[in-house]
Formats: structure tokens, sequence, C-alpha cells
């Protein structure tokens, strides 16, 4: 049968459904068969108000003309003489072939005689003419709801009809093999699709095979489907392996269902079976593919499990129990050896993630943790499996692999760590720092009684430091610094290094800003310390900024440069000490980031001046030489002071091409007031050289170079060198002042006293002079107090033959002072101030006297 006939006629079943279930009168389709136009005419309007559709004609042969053209439900025949009446009968009750039609005959009272005749002709009711129209509206109910009756069971007849035909359709040509059978498995009955699903042409061919009780039914599962369905009624979706004809494996679905007597005797099974080999075969490919996929995963170093989870046994292959360090026979084969060796605080997750594979909501099962080795070492093992399922879908096993993933972890922690960290001194990074000043602020801002302050600490002069010391000792010396740093710091602060000798250090959870003072205190205390590398004491110091959440931050990055910030103010200071960030230094620190910048300008844009300072001989109170000091006319910021710039320019490198500057315009300057000023045609000039120039390896040719050009008498040039750099790398130094030496210049030690080891190498340096420090000039009293290391250095440099000279002299009682110690030279504000050319020719010109 095709799909749209079969559509249709269970449509007009449903449609008969439908009317019955509303039990809505129907008009019947009534047809008035009569002799007599006139006696119609009387019928008709009462069977029309009563809602038939009514259809007349005369003649027998319209009558069966009628009939073959519509269903008729209500035939009225309606002859005078009872021939044709009977006539017309017969035809109807033929034409129907059973009493699907209702017939009423109108008839004169006379023919009431023959009604026997009318009703072997299988009229249904009489109504006797001349007619009572109530007495005919009641005979027309009864006839219409027999009429209805009768078509309901034309329905019902045809519904099972159609229904008996689906089902033989559906029997003979399903796809899906139906049958009846004993409950011992003797097929009584079944389809043709049954009978090719096992083998056979027809049931007849299969019927005739001597087919022994359930023949066709492995014992086993055919006990429980007996048992299951004579308990249930019914069984669903039970899967079974069959053996057909030829000894092939038949794997069905079935559904059946028990047909028992009135007394509860079980007659036969009835039941429907699919074959599911296809499906079978690919699933079991699948689960052949995925174990193999499992396998494939590992190479021959890994080891293999497989769990049989009915029994719950395990195999363990030689591989896994060798990794964990266990011989073949050393170490039982059961899931619990395995479970007993995993770390406790992995074990809940690997048996959660087992638990979910075997549910069946992951397609493999995958985990990764660690594993005590026979060593008492723990190890990562990947373990990969795939659970193997039953038809019904309940896991039977699993098999998979496992594989030591430690050094592949470790290289991934090690990874991560170096993201994080710093790798010369393994502190955290600048990312990482942020990360927690971050996760800080955001605490610090939730919570009223929590503070974090973040310290920022820059090395003083370290260019300095590394370029003379060499790269590798600087590497030495910052990794001391992360030691002492961290020293300083509670457990659980962190210490970041965030630049290459910058560090930043976050202390979380603190009192106040005191506090974070504290700490910048103990840490500069800590740094006075030397640190011994590479043979020798290296001194440094650090200039730190200090900003605290109590001043309200929203941004940790806000913080850390407000820090910065501060740790810049702390350079200007003077170095070693720390300042605390206020809204104020914003902008001038800003501007102060950006001389760095401009300075590298500086030069080409002839933004440089040089002023002099008159050094003053104490004996006879004449000025013998200037001290050239630098200055910076910077086009917005003013003039700039040396202390401001001269370190950036230290540490940038900038100091290179800035002193050659100065020692070319100095010499110039010098060479011009002699032939200009007669009086002074032996005057001197100072210039001082700073340690990154004088660490560079071609400083004697370049000066040598100046010297030549600008014509002056080299022993008329002082170069001022600080004690501090001679005592940094005293080897190089020394070779760089013997050569110095050789072009005849004179050299000076600066800012003599505030150095490490003074005295003590002093005759090792061949200098010509000694300029003590400011500091010592400013301690000397008014009533010759603390005269002392004066009078000691003084007299050292008559010993040794050096030139003393006493720098920042301010006061009379100063220079009477120094009188007294028979101090040769003085230079300070007493006498002068640093000075522009134009007043030092006018002071040249006034020739003074002190
Ligand atoms: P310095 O070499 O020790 O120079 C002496 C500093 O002391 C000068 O400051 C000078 O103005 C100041 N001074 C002089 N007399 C007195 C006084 O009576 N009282 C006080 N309180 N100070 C006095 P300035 O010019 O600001 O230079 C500061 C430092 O900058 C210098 O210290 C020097 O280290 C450096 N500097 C200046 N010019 C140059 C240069 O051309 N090259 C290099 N490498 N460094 C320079
Ligand atoms: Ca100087
Ligand atoms: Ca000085």
């Amino acid at each position: 049968m095709d799909a749209v006939a079969s559509g249709a006629k269970r449509g007009a079943t449903d449609d008969m459904r439908r009317w019955l279930a509303s039990r809505k009168p129907l008009g019947l389709l009534t047809l008035i068969a009569g002799g007599n136009v006139a006696d119609r005419g009387q019928i008709r309007p009462i069977l029309t108000a009563r809602g038939h559709q009514v259809t007349e004609c005369d003649t027998l042969s319209e009558v069966v003309e009628k009939l073959n053209a519509e269903p008729f439900q209500l035939i009225v025949v309606d002859w005078a003489d009872p021939e044709p009446a009977t006539e017309v009968c017969k035809q109807v009750r033929k034409h129907f072939q059973g009493q699907d039609a209702v017939i009423l005959a109108v008839c004169p009272a006379e023919m009431v005689h023959s009604s026997d005749k009318l009703i072997d002709a299988g009229v249904n009711d009489f109504v006797i003419r001349p007619m009572d129209s109530n007495l005919l509206s009641a005979r027309l109910g009864f006839l219409e709801q027999w009429a209805h009756n009768l078509m309901e069971r034309v329905w019902a007849e045809e519904a099972l009809r159609e229904s008996e035909e689906e089902f033989r359709d559906l029997f003979e040509s399903s796809p899906i093999g139906i049958y009846q059978s004993t409950p011992e498995g003797r097929i009584l009955m079944a389809n043709p699709q049954m009978a090719r699903m096992l083998g056979y042409r027809s049931f007849e061919e299969m019927a005739a095979v001597d087919l022994e009780e359930g023949g066709f039914w492995p014992s086993y599962p055919r006990e429980r489907f007996k048992m299951q369905l004579e308990r249930d009624g019914e069984i669903r979706g039970f899967e079974a392996a069959w053996t057909c004809r030829d000894g092939r494996t038949l794997f069905v679905r079935e559904s059946a269902r028990v047909v028992r007597d009135g007394t509860g005797n079980v007659i036969y099974y009835t039941g429907a079976v699919e074959d599911i080999t296809d499906q079978r075969v690919a699933e079991e490919a699948l689960v052949e593919s995925e174990q193999r996929y499992a396998l494939a995963m590992n190479g021959a170093k890994d080891g293999l499990w497989e769990w049989d989870l009915i029994s719950d046994t395990m195999h363990l292959s030689p591989r896994w129990k060798q990794m964990l360090g266990y011989e073949e026979e050393e170490f039982p084969d059961a899931p619990g050896s395995w479970f007993d060796l995993v770390h406790s605080e992995d074990v809940d997750a690997l048996r959660a993630e087992l638990a979910t594979h075997l549910d069946g909501l992951t397609p493999h099962f995958e985990h990764e943790h660690r594993m005590q080795h026979q060593d008492g070492t723990w190890r990562w093992m990947l373990s990969r499996g795939v659970a193997v399922r039953g038809k019904d879908g309940i896991p039977r096993r699993m098999a998979g692999s496992q594989s030591d993933t430690t050094e592949r972890r470790r290289a991934e922690e090690e990874l991560l760590h170096h993201a994080l960290h710093d790798r010369l001194t393994g502190l955290p990074n600048r990312a990482l720092l942020m990360d927690r000043l971050r996760r800080a602020t955001a605490l610090a801002n939730r919570r009223q009684d929590y503070t974090v302050g973040v310290i920022f600490l820059d090395l003083d002069r370290f260019k300095l430091i590394n370029e003379s010391l060499g790269h590798e000792l600087g590497e030495k010396i910052l990794v001391q610094v992360a030691q002492r740093l961290e020293s300083c710091m509670p457990q659980g602060d962190t210490v970041a290094r965030v630049g290459g000798d910058k560090f930043a250090l976050l202390l979380e959870g603190i009192e106040s800003m005191d506090e974070a003072r504290a700490t910048a205190d103990a840490i500069q205390v800590q740094l006075t310390q030397a640190i011994w590398v590479g043979g020798s004491d290296v001194f440094v110091t650090a200039s730190m900024g200090i900003a605290c959440s109590t001043q309200g931050y929203d941004r940790a990055a806000d913080m850390m440069r407000d820090a910065e910030v501060a740790m810049y103010k702390a350079k200007t200071k003077g170095r070693a000490c720390h300042a605390i960030f206020d809204p104020s230094m914003r902008e001038r620190a800003v501007a102060w980031m950006q001389i760095e910048s401009y300075l590298r300008h500086a030069v080409q844009r002839e933004e440089l001046r040089l002023y002099y300072q008159p050094i003053v001989s104490l004996a006879t109170g004449n000025i013998v030489g200037f001290e050239a000091l630098v200055r910076w006319q910077h086009p917005e910021m003013g003039l700039i002071s040396p202390s401001k710039f001269v370190h950036i320019a230290e540490e940038t490198g900038l100091i290179v091409p800035i002193g050659m500057w100065v020692l070319r315009e100095a010499c110039l300057q010098l060479q011009r007031w002699r032939q200009t000023f007669s009086d002074y045609a032996n005057l001197t000039i100072n210039v001082n050289l700073s340690g990154r120039q004088f660490s560079q390896q071609n400083l004697v040719k370049q000066i040598e170079q100046v010297l030549k050009e600008t014509d002056i008498d080299p022993g008329a040039l002082r170069l001022e060198i600080t004690e501090s750099v001679l005592m940094e790398d005293r080897n190089t130094a020394l070779k760089a002042l013997r050569q110095l030496k050789e072009l005849n210049v004179k050299l000076s030690i600066d800012d003599f006293g505030t150095g490490y080891s003074s005295f003590s190498h002093l005759e090792l340096f061949p200098v010509d002079s000694l300029k003590i420090d400011r500091s010592f000039i400013n301690r000397m009293g008014v009533n010759g107090e603390n005269t002392e290391i004066v009078d000691t250095i003084v007299n050292l440099g008559r010993t040794l033959g050096l030139t003393v000279v006493a720098e920042g002299v301010e006061t009379e009682g100063q220079l009477n002072q120094l009188r007294t110690s028979s101090c040769e030279l003085a230079q300070g504000y007493l006498f002068s101030k640093p000075m522009k050319r134009q007043d030092v020719e006018a002071i040249l010109l006034r020739n003074p006297q002190w």
C-alpha cells in the first residue's frame, strides 16, 4: 500500500470518529422514490425541515442510478401499488447487500395486508397515508437514530477493515520482523521480514524447518527475556544476539507482549524485532577505534591498564608498574592499589572524572594527578582511557594508558615562573607585582582597615658602578641587593625587580604610612653594609619613593607611578633617602622625567653654560684660578643646576659629550683670560671629571686633543676626580691617572674625606692636590671647634707634597681657621658664587684681594 492511499483511508476513519465523538445529528442523505409527484411533494418539506438532504426519483431505473451515485442512508419508498414498492425495496437491499440503509415505506391503508411482502423485501417501517405529521415526525426521529446507528456500524467496520489492511500491509512489508511464538520460542506465525532476517525465504520455509526450541535464541538471554516478559506483561528494547540459519550473528532489538487466556495462562508471545546488526557493528568499531585511539595516544613508554568493571579486577601492564618504581610481581593488579598511590588531594577529582566518563558524560576519560613513586617522590601522571559499554549502555570495562608528565609539568611551571619572575634575582617581576598590587588596592578600597604601601627603589649611580666594575659584577651586586631587600620585608610581602636597578616593594596590610617609612629606613640601614664582590667592597645607596593606599587610589598603576615620582624627588633631595608622595610632586616630577629626553639635545642646541667660581690663595688673597661648573639654560625651565641633571647625564652616559664640551669650553676661556688679563697669565682652571668619563677608554686621547686644539699649557688644567670614583676600581683609576699625568695635567681629588678609605691609599695615586669636602669646612665653628680633621688633611697634604684646597668657605671665621691651619687655597661663597664669563671678566679687571 502506498503512503498516500493509506493516509487518505486513515483520514476517512478519523472523520467518523470525530463525528461519533461529537454526536451531532448529521443531515441524512435521503432518497424519495415515488410514483406520484404530489405525494413526494407532501413528504419532502417535512424531511428537509429535519435537515435531510433530499433527492427524488420516480422510476425503478432512476432509483438504481441514484443509489449508485450517492450513499443514501434513508430511502422513502412511496408507491400506491405494492408491486413497484416491493421491487424498489428489493433493488435497494440488493444495492446495499446488507442492512446499510433504512427503508421507510409510505403506503395507503389498504396496502397494509401486503406488509409481509414489503418486510421481506427489506422495509424497516411503514407510514400509512393519509399521514399524521406528528406521527411521521416521531417515526422519522426513530428512523434517523437507526440510520445513525447503522452508519456508526458501517464506519466502525470500515475502520476495522482499514486497520486490518494496514496491519496486513505492515505485516507483509514491514522492515520490522513480527511474530507470534510459544513461550518456548517455537514460531507460530511470522512476517516475511522476520523470516528474511533469520535467513529464510519465507515464513513457510522457516516453519518447515524443524527449529528446536528457541533455536535461534541463545539460552541465557532467552531465559532473562522470558522472565522479564512474563513478570511485566511486556518488554521494550530488549537487545539480544540471535543465530541465523547460516550461523551468522544477528543483533536484534525486540519489543514483545504476552497474550493470555481468560484464566491468565500464557497462550503466546507476540513481538516486533528490529535488526540492529549494522548499528552494533558500527558501535563496536567505534569502541575499538576509541580503544585504539587511547592506546595510540601513547608511545611505548606509557603504561597500560585495563579494568573489568563487573568483577572489579584490573590489569596493569609491567610498564605501568615500572613507571612507579615497582616490579611486575611486586604490585597487585587491583583498582585499589592504583588509587592508593594517588595523592590524597587528587584522588577525589580522579574518582569524579572516572564517574563522569562511566556515566557517559564524557567521550574519553582523562585525568592528571600526582602519584607516589616507590622512592617516595611524587610524580605527575596523565591517565587516559575509554569505557567499553554493553548493549544496555552500561560500562563493562575500561582500558587506557598512563604517561608520566612530571617533566612536562616542571617545564610548564618553570615557564610560568619565568613569565612572572626576574631571571637574575629570582624576584617577582613587574607583571607579577602589578597583579598583586591590583588585588591589594582592590581590597584596600573595600576595607577601611586595610592599607597598602608601595616603595619604589632606585639604586643611586648604578650605571656608573655597572660600567666601572663591569656587567658581571654589576649583576652580582643586584642579586645581593635583592637579598637584602627581601630580608627587610615581612614574610609574604612582595619585593619585585621592575627594571635594571629599580625595585618595588609591596607592603600589604600595614598599619599606616609610618610602617612604610620604617621599612624604607631599614632598607637604607641594610644597604650601608659593604657588598663584597669581585674581591672588594662596594657601597651602594638607594633612593626610594613611597605611595600609600591611604592617599586614595583606584588604580594600581597610579599608585606605582606616584611611588616612582616620589623616588625622583628623593634623588633630587640628594639620594640615599626616601620621599613620600604628595600630589604637588606630580607636575614637577613629570617635568623632571622629561629632563632626560631634553638633555639629549642640550649640547647640540647650545643650552649648556659654564659658570666659574674663583679659587683664592690664602697667603696672598689673590685669585689663582677658577673651577668651571656647568649649568643648563633650559628654554622653558630656566637655569638648571648641575645637581639636578648631572646624575641623569651620568646614568644615561650623556655626561661624556657634556664633559668634553665643558673641558673644551673651559680651556678656551682660560686661554683667552690668560691672554687678556696680564695679571692673570698663570691662571689655572679646574674641570670636574665624572666617573663615567673616567672609565672611557679614549678619555686620555680626547683630553690630549683638546689641549692641542686650545693650545693651553697642560699644567694650567686641573682635573677634579672624586675620591669614590678612584676607589671603585683602583687599578683602572691608577692606570688612567698615570696616563693623564703623562700629559702633564694636574689632578685633584674632589670631595676629599667623604670616601671610604681616604688616607690609606692616597700615596698610591699620582695626584697634585686635595679638595677638602665642604661638609668639613661647614662644621668648623667660630671658636676653632672641629678643626682637627681639616688640620689633619692639611698636614697630610703637606707631607705628601700636595696642594690643599678648602671648598665651601662661607664665613670669615672659616677663612681665619683655614689660615691658622695654613691651608693654601680656598673656594666658596665668601669670595664669590660661581659666575658667568662676563662677571668673571669684571672681577679680573678689578683684581680683588681677600
Ligand atoms: P663640586 O664639584 O663639589 O662643586 C662645588 C659645588 O659647591 C658647586 O655646586 C658650587 O656652586 C658649590 N659651592 C661653592 N661654594 C660654596 C659654598 O660656599 N657653600 C655651598 N653650600 N656650596 C658652595 P654646583 O655648581 O651646583 O655643582 C654641584 C656639583 O655638580 C659639583 O660639585 C660637581 O660634582 C657637579 N658638576 C658641576 N659641573 C660639572 C661638570 O662640568 N662636570 C661634572 N662632571 N660635574 C660637574
Ligand atoms: Ca668640583
Ligand atoms: Ca667638591
